[in-house]
């Protein structure tokens, strides 16, 4: 039977690069997000892709994408992102707060849409998480909190999942040079998200990608929990050897 996967934030960065190695290895492969001209282009670029429309914050566009998708195997819980780098005094709720909504309830709404399908498959959840999962930075807060929560629920949802014998995974990247992470977290600075990467040999969201892909790969009485993966010159979120 043919294997169907969800990639969820497939427009760009490491949710594009995983929706396409996917598809080129035989996955049938629903790429959803909220840009769909961009879904289209991915799906002209990559046989195998179909795109879906999706805002992870709005419950009713989750559960149009569950609508959409009667059989999942595989869930790649990818979108998510940094809205700000800002310590304490500086911090705003309201930030938080989407950041919140957007990496962890978003999840959490989108897992739960489409657990009777990854349970009717004994299918396969894995979550893109951050070292910021466990890793602490300052001005990190919101995110670090949220990709914490991430960490949490993993293991709480695998202890759930158990017996239904749906595996809940984790990859957890560092630093990944994608084009708009950044862009996004300083409101659309350019200079300064591209200063993060000076000096420095990130991964790209083709490396990312490739660890997705060997969890999903593993076989059914394998379960990966954590493959955390860093630049060769990042030792710490705040280790970062410029050359
Ligand atoms: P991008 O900004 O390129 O990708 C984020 C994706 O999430 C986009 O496809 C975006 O699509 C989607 N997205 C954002 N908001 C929503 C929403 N409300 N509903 C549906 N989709 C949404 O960043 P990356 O590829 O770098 O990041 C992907 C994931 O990896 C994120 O969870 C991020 O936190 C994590 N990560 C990134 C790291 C990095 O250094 N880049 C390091 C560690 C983890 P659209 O706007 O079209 O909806």
């Amino acid at each position: 039977m043919q294997r169907t996967a969800v990639v969820t934030g497939a427009s760009s960065g490491i949710g594009a690069a995983t929706a396409k190695r996917l598809a080129a290895e035989g996955w049938t492969v629903v790429a959803a997000a909220r840009r769909l001209d961009r879904l289209g282009a991915l799906s002209a670029e990559q046989p195998g892709i179909r795109p879906q429309a999706l805002d992870v914050t709005d419950p009713r566009s989750v559960d149009d994408l569950a609508d959409a998708v009667p059989h999942c195997d595989l869930l790649v819980a990818n979108a998510g992102g940094a809205f700000d780098l800002a310590p304490l005094p500086d911090a705003e709720a309201e930030t938080w707060a989407r950041t919140y909504d957007v990496n962890v309830l978003g999840t959490v709404r989108t897992v739960q849409a489409l657990l009777p399908a990854l349970q009717a498959a004994k299918g396969h959840v894995v979550l893109t998480g951050s070292t910021a999962g466990r890793w602490v930075y300052e001005g990190g807060g919101g995110y670090v909190a949220a990709k914490h929560a991430l960490a949490a629920l993993r293991d709480t949802w695998r202890l759930e999942l158990v017996e239904s014998g749906v595996r809940v995974s984790e990859v957890a990247p560092g630093m990944v040079h994608t084009e708009e992470f950044s862009a996004i977290r300083f409101g659309g600075d350019e200079a300064r998200a591209a200063s993060v990467y000076e000096g420095v040999e990130a991964l790209t969201a083709e490396d990312v990608a490739d660890a997705i892909v060997w969890v999903a790969g593993r076989p059914p009485h394998v379960n990966i929990d954590l493959v955390q993966l860093t630049p060769q010159q990042q030792a710490g979120v705040g280790k970062v050897v410029r050359r």
